[in-house]
């Protein structure tokens, strides 16, 4: 059975531990657990993951301690050179990432090479970090005293990432972090490890020296010890929310500067005015592509009547035409989901739904597709969903959409700020007012106005509200640059002939 591993030192680790860098190799008992890895196609375990030990996590931070003691001095175009080489080799490498991206995550290979590109935009926007990291210059703010600002890295940062993206949520991460001047360590899925491992390969080719970019795989031995270790500066984790809650508390009790991005439950409000045939393509795109396991995902469409009736109608002729099937078949626009549990988990809320009173329009459990011993599922349309339905309640993470109707414009966007989550939101409307008025009252970190999947572009920060979000800072963007440095400011004056000797008195400008 193939094996995947961790990458330290620039290396795989069975490499770096030969060497016997750092601490002198892995220790006797960092070999021995190890995770599943999966082809969703086929159900079929296709490779074991090594599970990191306290110890393994310790060599990857330690190699990174070392690091960052070059690192640190770095020049910005040096580092900059570094993420145009990363950029170009991620460009030329975009149909092997998406290959591995498939092979254990399941989604098509379109969708693969979509995550793939929103992950580069976050690596260009890196590589124009030059600009973002300059700092203001104030001059003579005394008499002859010059005050200016600096923006500098933490040291050691980490990244725990989802499966569901397993190499854009990673480079909504590291591109910035690095380019300001950090050493990242990177704890991936354990689900669909190997892809990170391409990246890891791509960066250490671009010229990124040793240690300075680490991956440890693994589960929540991994994850703990990356929160208590003292050497370890900030952490950002992208997940389901309760683990975001517990990273977010975890890192923060040990001093840690955290940023952890939970679950969603993304509301599509469509409006009777609005174009009902785009909005049906947009409930059907946003609800089903990537099997739903998305964080963007929308999983309730909110008809506004009278729209209800004909949205529905509309929704079901399109949901009617997905092709579900294999990442490998290019017909295929919809993949399995990612393992048997996480099927079996969907395929329940479906039963929920059904006995909580829902109109199942139609069943992915009696899809063909759902039939055979890959992971899969069909869509799933429930209409008449109420709030207080599980359904309605819980993130499903799957390709199930909910249809709630609701009386009037007020009565939607109650709805909407009433969930405890605040990933996305959207309004499908014609009118302009009503759009207006919805980015305005709408409580929610990514709007979208006829747009379904708000994802922001990469020079805007990514980010929910409520318990889509543990923190102040959101992903990439602005934010990221704030997250991953300090500030400084330095006041100075230099001696000339005008010094004025011995003053007790507290500083003030003069
Ligand atoms: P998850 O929370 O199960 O796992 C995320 C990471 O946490 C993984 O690396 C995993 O190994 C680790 N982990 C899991 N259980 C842990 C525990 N008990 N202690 C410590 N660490 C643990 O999430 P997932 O199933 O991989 O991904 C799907 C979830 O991620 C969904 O809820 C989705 O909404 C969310 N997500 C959110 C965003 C966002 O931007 N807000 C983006 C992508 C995914």
């Amino acid at each position: 059975m193939r094996q995947i591993s961790h990458w330290v030192g620039g290396k795989s680790f069975a490499a770096y531990a030969g060497d016997g860098a750092a601490s002198g190799g892995a220790s006797p008992e960092a070999a021995g657990r190890f995770g599943p890895v999966f082809d969703p196609a086929t159900g079929t375990q296709t490779a074991a993951v090594e599970l990191a030990s306290v110890a393994v996590v310790d060599e990857a931070v330690a190699s990174a301690v070392a690091a960052w003691r070059t690192w640190r001095h770095s020049s910005l175009a040096e580092r900059i050179r570094v993420m145009f080489a990363f950029r170009e080799l991620v460009d030329r490498s975009r149909d092997e990432i998406a290959a591995a991206i498939a092979s254990e995550h399941g989604k098509t290979h379109a969708d693969a090479m979509g995550e793939v590109a929103r992950g580069l935009d976050v690596v260009e926007f890196a590589c124009g970090i030059a600009d973002l990291l300059k700092g203001g210059y104030s001059e003579s703010v005394s008499t002859n005293v010059d005050t200016y600002s600096l923006r500098q890295p933490l040291g050691v940062v980490a990244g725990i990432t989802p499966f569901n993206f397993p190499t854009m949520v990673p480079m909504w991460m590291f591109p910035v972090a690095l380019a300001c001047g950090n050493c990242f360590v990177l704890k991936p899925s354990e689900k669909d490890p190997s892809a990170s491992l391409v990246l890891a390969s791509l960066l250490a080719e671009a010229g990124l020296p040793g240690g300075v970019f680490s991956v440890v795989q693994g589960d929540k031995v991994a994850v703990d010890r990356l929160l208590e270790h003292p050497d370890v500066r900030a952490v950002s984790f992208v997940g389901s929310t309760p683990i975001a809650r517990y990273v977010y508390e975890t890192g923060t009790r040990h001093g840690k500067r955290v940023q952890a991005l939970g679950g969603a439950k993304n509301h599509m409000v469509v409006l009777p005015d609005a174009s009902l045939e785009m909005a049906a393509d947009a409930a059907v795109s946003a609800g089903f592509g990537s099997a739903g396991e998305r964080c963007m995902a929308v999983s309730v469409v909110v008809a506004v009547e009278p729209a209800a009736d004909e949205l529905v109608s509309l929704i079901v002729d399109r949901i009617r035409d997905i092709e579900v099937g294999p990442a490998s078949e290019t017909s295929s626009d919809m993949g399995p989901l990612v393992t048997r549990e996480h099927r079996d988990k969907v395929a329940s809320y479906v039963a929920a739904g059904a006995s909580e009173g829902a109109v199942v329009v139609l069943d992915g459990r009696e899809h063909e597709a759902a039939e055979g011993e890959g992971f899969f599922l069909g869509p799933t349309l429930l209409d008449h969903v109420t709030a207080d339905m599980s359904v309605y309640r819980d993130e499903i993470f799957g390709p199930v959409l909910a249809i709630v109707r609701a009386a009037s414009y007020d009565e939607a966007l109650e709805l909407v700020n009433a969930n405890p989550y605040g990933n996305g939101a959207a309004i499908f409307t014609n009118d302009g007012g009503a759009a207006r008025r919805f980015q305005h009252e709408v409580e929610a970190g990514m709007v979208g106005v006829n747009v379904s999947i708000p994802v922001p572009v990469a020079y805007y920060p990514f980010g929910g509200w409520k318990a889509s979000l543990f923190g102040d800072t959101h992903a990439y963007g602005r934010d990221a640059v704030h997250f991953y440095t300090r500030g400084k400011v330095v006041t100075s004056r230099w001696l000339d002939p005008s010094h004025g000797g011995v003053q007790l008195g507290f500083p003030t400008s003069s």
